[in-house]
């Protein structure tokens, strides 16, 4: 088998919760959602951090208080590299910190969206035979593989079964049920396109959807 093409897909957390505060600008209580950014503000020695969040409807600024009034010094140098570099895992940290969330939120909502991001490790495009996608995927909270891939590749679970049944996509190495479970990080998937000569409008949809 030729693997012309292996794509890394990483999933990131899908459990950032949105807070429900009264938005001023909407006059009535609405999700705000993080925006993965710090603002930092040192006044005579003193810090303030802040996560910036957003109404999700119209755009309204708020911000959540991570650090207040705090003295410098008694800060950890890598965690103010951390902040003014809008670090992803510091702001994984405080927009999960459910005990701090609560203290400002009249409800926290745990997202459904799981954020997939798709990198080519090696691109052969002659041709596109066999297509391995690798998983990173978060320790806890994964998807189950069939819904990651069924709402990856914009498809049906029924469509998505078909195409495990006839052998076009399958686990390397093989295990049929994990299917049903929670995605593995480091886990692989192949995606055998030749079998896929007589489907070309299929074989273009899922190359496309792959990458
Ligand atoms: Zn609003």
């Amino acid at each position: 088998m030729r693997d012309a093409h292996l794509v890394l897909w990483r999933v990131s957390p899908a459990d950032i919760p949105e807070i429900w505060r009264h938005c001023p600008g909407c006059s009535f209580d609405r999700p705000f959602v993080c925006s993965g950014k710090f603002r930092c503000n040192l006044q005579k020695k003193r810090l303030d951090v802040w996560l910036i969040y957003r109404c999700r409807d119209c755009g309204r600024r708020w911000n959540l208080p991570v650090l207040e009034r705090r003295h410098v010094k008694s800060v950890d140098k890598a965690l103010l590299e951390a902040f003014a570099a809008d670090c992803p895992r510091q702001v994984q940290n405080y927009a999960c910190d459910r005990e701090l969330l609560r203290r400002h939120a009249k409800r926290l909502e745990v997202g459904r969206e799981m954020r997939l991001e798709k990198i080519q490790l090696r691109a052969d495009q002659s041709p596109r035979w066999t297509t391995v996608v690798t998983l990173s995927v978060p320790p806890t909270n994964a998807p189950r593989l069939d819904r990651l891939f069924a709402r990856a590749l914009c498809l049906s679970r029924k469509r998505l079964q078909f195409l495990i049944d006839a052998g076009i996509l399958s686990l390397r190495p093989e295990r049929p049920r994990s299917w049903r479970r929670p995605a593995g990080d480091g886990q692989r998937v192949a995606l055998d396109l030749a079998r896929l000569q007589n489907a070309p409008d299929l074989r273009d949809w899922l190359l496309q959807k792959l990458l």
